[in-house]
């Protein structure tokens, strides 16, 4: 084990005994990112010896799964990804609101069928109609809470740029 805990060091210790009990109700593809984290690094993958010419200092490199889901593989990525997002912000404060709308805003009458414009609703809706069309938010890829509100605010600040560009000339 390394001297931090990583995901890997816990699927290869409790990953196969999981497995076990769960057999027959895991979906393929959540075993194939299981198997690449645990393999990740590792011998199983393969490595190459890098050596020093100088000093004649060898260790051995294990080669990476690669996989989108590894943590240790994408890890410098996302650590890019997010200081090119700060690098981005304006010099100001940022605040996230989450709300909850009252239930005679949202609240639909069970009696209506089909698309029916309610008057604050529709608020809720377009905002909803908006976001979807920000083909980033069509998948739900987040690995983290916050870089899912980094795509919604830059979804929301796309919009008013459009906005704002169409309203300049
Ligand atoms: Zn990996």
């Amino acid at each position: 084990m390394s001297a931090s805990l990583e995901l890997g060091d816990i699927f290869r210790a409790a990953g196969p005994a999981w497995r076990a009990a769960h057999a027959g109700r895991l979906p393929l593809q959540q075993l194939k990112v299981m198997s690449a984290i645990e393999h990740c690094r590792t011998a199983a993958l393969g490595g190459h010896v890098a050596a020093c010419g100088d000093c004649g200092h060898w260790r051995i490199a294990y080669n990476s799964c690669r996989n989108r889901h590894c943590p240790r593989c994408q890890g410098n990525a996302a650590r890019t990804w997010l200081a090119e997002r700060e690098a981005d912000l304006l010099p100001v404060g940022y605040f996230h609101v989450v709300f909850t709308l009252p239930a005679r805003i949202v609240k639909r009458s069970d009696r209506v069928k089909g698309f029916v414009v309610l008057p604050k609703r529709w608020i809720v809706e377009r905002s909803f109609a908006w976001l979807g069309r920000c083909r980033r938010l069509t998948r739900d890829v987040e690995a983290t809470i916050s870089s899912s509100h980094a795509w919604l605010m830059i979804a929301h600040i796309r919009r008013v740029l459009r906005k704002i560009n169409q309203t300049a000339f």
